[in-house]
């Protein structure tokens, strides 16, 4: 088949990619011109594992090629299914931000309408929109010959090419049987499980998911946080509870709260959304009132820490909002750093993979290439991503550049006992 992708970030990269691996001849459209032209190079702007190589192979294969969205016309016109995958981040209000969609649907609607061929076309949203967005498209653009259809999108960043290709389910909404054909054949080589539904349906499906997931880790929190005043174990609970078949294991780790660019934002999309219709949401507002204190508890136990040893120097170990992705969208580093420095608190930081993108949110903050470097005459330690080189971290070498050995383990990752034995206070999360 002939696919088009509008937006050549996380999600629409990873499909294009994947799409022209299954041997479909693919196009995938950016109007950022810097992306673009590194894309050409076969240089990527964000990391993900797998994503490169598949790339290269397709693009020298000539099954997947990068456009402008200023001369996107013609790959439009000549696709069979476009999909839509440009970000949908959210107002001030909370709302979700459509400005972008709506700009890539004008760009649709040109394409299709200039080129003079009466082909059926299906016009794929994969970006997260709120319900009803697909029939607003419908009575809006009125674009002849065309269905437009709800499939979001659920794969995780840093797993994103791995959940592409091995999806738990794929959701797809549709109000036509020819455009539910038509995509059901193009998923054919995934063998995975299709949940047919309306375009609302699918379009809620997508807020219902990611504000469960949300809820899960701010319940956990919570949980935590009782752990911490009446002396039980975090981690020994979510073992407890997760064996049982009714809840499960996944997304019951304690931390520092949720960040990344969808849960932040679509919990606030969703509220947005119940409000609008008379519901108060109370539960989806208590999700996100929890993970902002879950943010100010953790700078809370840091400063405390700083001043039992009078001191004012942090080291952040990992700025991404979770391991293996660089991505620093809502990230739970960046207030915690931001309220550091408003304590005039003096920050050293160094992340495996994104020092370069965080000195852009915050360039006050000095980042180090390397973890021990990053130590050197610091009074706490405070580690904020999960990365495998701080669990494995050498806690004498750590404890020799510092100023003073206190670690506050924002993701439970070092080895409490090691670190005692190697002559730390070491605080964590939601244990005694
Ligand atoms: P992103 O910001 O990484 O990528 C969007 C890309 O679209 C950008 O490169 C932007 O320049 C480009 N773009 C915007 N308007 C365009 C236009 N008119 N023409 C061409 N290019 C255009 O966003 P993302 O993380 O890939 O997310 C995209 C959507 O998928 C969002 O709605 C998001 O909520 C959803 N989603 C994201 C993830 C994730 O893990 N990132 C997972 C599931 C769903």
């Amino acid at each position: 088949m002939r696919i088009c992708v509008i937006g050549s970030g996380y999600v629409g990269l990873v499909t294009a990619a994947c799409l022209a691996d299954f041997g479909n001849e693919v196009t995938c459209i950016e109007k950022d011109q810097k992306k673009l032209k590194g894309l050409s190079k076969g240089k990527i702007e964000f990391r993900e594992l797998g994503l490169d190589g598949l790339i290269k192979r397709n693009k020298a294969a000539k099954r997947l090629i990068f456009a402008d969205a200023k001369k996107s016309e013609r790959s439009i016109s000549d696709a069979d299914v476009i999909f839509v995958a440009v970000g949908t981040p959210h107002l001030k209000n909370g709302a979700a931000d459509l400005s972008y969609v709506h700009q890539a649907l004008k760009n649709i609607s040109k394409g299709i309408s200039g080129c003079g061929t009466e082909k059926f076309r299906v016009i794929v949203i994969k970006s997260t929109v709120p319900a009803g967005t697909s029939d607003m498209i419908e009575r809006r653009y009125k674009i002849k010959n065309a269905a437009i259809v709800s499939n979001p999108e659920f794969l995780r960043e840093g797993h994103a090419v791995s959940d592409f290709l091995h999806p738990d389910r794929i959701v797809i909404g549709s109000e036509n049987k020819e455009a539910s054909n038509l995509l059901s054949e193009l998923y054919r080589p995934l063998n995975a499980r299709i949940v047919f539904m309306s375009r609302k349906s699918a379009e809620l499906t997508k807020y219902a998911a990611n504000s469960f997931l949300a809820a899960r880790i701010s319940f956990i929190n919570e949980i935590s946080n009782i752990c911490e005043k009446t002396g039980a174990d975090i981690k020994q609970i979510a073992e407890g509870i997760g064996y049982d078949k009714r809840i499960g294991t996944s997304y019951l780790k304690a931390g520092i709260g949720y960040g990344g660019s969808c849960l932040p934002k679509d919990v606030s999309a969703l509220i947005y959304t119940a409000h609008k219709y008379g519901e108060e949401a109370a539960m989806l507002k208590s999700i996100d009132k929890v993970n902002e204190a879950q943010k100010q508890r953790f700078t809370k136990k840091i400063l405390k820490a700083l001043k039992k040893v009078k001191g004012n120097t942090v080291c952040i170990w990992g700025l991404s909002f979770k391991a293996q992705t660089d991505d620093l969208r809502d990230a739970p580093s960046i207030p915690i750093i931001k309220a550091l420095l408003e304590k005039r608190c003096r920050i050293r930081a160094y992340d495996p993979v994104s020092n370069k993108k965080a000195w852009k949110e915050e360039p006050r903050v000095k980042y180090l290439d390397g973890p021990y470097k990053a130590l050197k005459g610091a009074d706490v330690l405070a580690v904020l991503t999960e990365w495998n080189e701080f669990k494995m971290a050498d806690l004498a070498k750590a404890r020799k550049q510092m100023n003073h050995p206190v670690i506050i383990d924002g993701r439970d990752l070092i080895d409490k006992e090691k670190a005692r034995q190697a002559g730390f206070y070491y605080e964590g999360v939601g244990t005694p």
